[in-house]
């Protein structure tokens, strides 16, 4: 029932005249794509015109972080109203902003209730450490997170949140979680909390990506997981063969 959703983080990469030529690649290789959601998340100087490069396709842009206040004295910030104007997804509580930006849970939730209050679809990350991994810590810590993050959203809110699950050690390390292992951690970390804070549908409508060194080759093992329903792609999001691969063989593994 869910629609399958892979989304590019492109991270601090891509000038303008850099993030057009690869806008305008994708444009093409992914022209054919139908059942499934595509976006790319640029950096915010990027968006305007990587949006203006992606009309008239079937992929999406996203920003890669926001505030949530509405305007004001919080210099280096960029409010909702404005993300709104260029993209259509806000990343969330990405772990190189919980680690490097002081993100937490709480501002984490603050972000989500702003995007969902100005109608921008929010992509949420949570992931553990390989500390907590080691320590078997993975489903009570991702599951905190999962509380965190949606503090005060409704049921009917909270459906529309995408998360991203990505264990920190797996993110740019060409290490990945086995697709068993981010199988069971979805479905007891976050549908099991999600169950517990609203209900079966609303646990059950909200889509899960999985992210962490994702590349063609590895697409397919992940997608086939039944809670996995996309990825959140960091280097292999920044060319147009490996994003294009990625796309194409999560399609051919969910047709086979
Ligand atoms: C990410 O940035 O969210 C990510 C998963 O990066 P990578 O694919 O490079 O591990």
């Amino acid at each position: 029932m869910r629609k399958p959703f892979i989304a590019g983080n492109w991270k601090m990469n891509k000038t303008v005249a850099e993030g057009v030529v690869l806008a305008a690649g994708l444009k093409e290789t992914l022209a054919g794509v139908t059942d499934m959601e595509l976006a790319v998340c640029p950096t915010a100087t990027v968006l305007s015109a990587v949006s203006a490069a992606l009309i008239g396709s079937n992929i999406g842009v996203g920003a890669q972080n926001m505030y949530w206040e509405a305007s004001g004295a919080f210099t280096g910030e960029i409010s909702p109203s404005m993300v709104k104007e260029l993209a259509e997804y806000v990343i969330i509580g990405h772990s190189e902003r919980r680690q490097y930006f002081g993100e937490t849970d709480e501002t984490v939730n603050r972000k989500l209730k702003a995007a969902l209050a100005y109608g921008i679809k929010p992509i949420v990350c949570i992931g553990e450490s390989l500390e907590q991994n080691k320590a078997g810590e993975t489903v009570s810590f991702v599951g905190g997170q999962i509380r965190g993050a949606f503090a005060d959203v409704s049921a009917e809110d909270a459906a529309k949140v995408v998360l991203a699950y990505e264990p920190i050690w797996a993110i740019g390390t060409g290490l990945t979680a086995t697709p068993e292992d981010a199988d069971r951690i979805i479905q007891a970390a976050i549908r099991d909390v999600l169950v517990e804070l609203y209900d079966t549908a609303t646990a059950e409508a909200i889509r899960v990506q999985y992210g962490g060194s994702v590349k063609p080759d590895n697409m397919a093992e992940f997608i086939v997981m039944p809670n996995i329903d996309g990825a959140l792609v960091g280097g292999a999001s920044l060319k147009v063969d490996s994003f294009t691969g990625i796309v194409k063989n999560a399609m051919a593994a969910l047709n086979a």
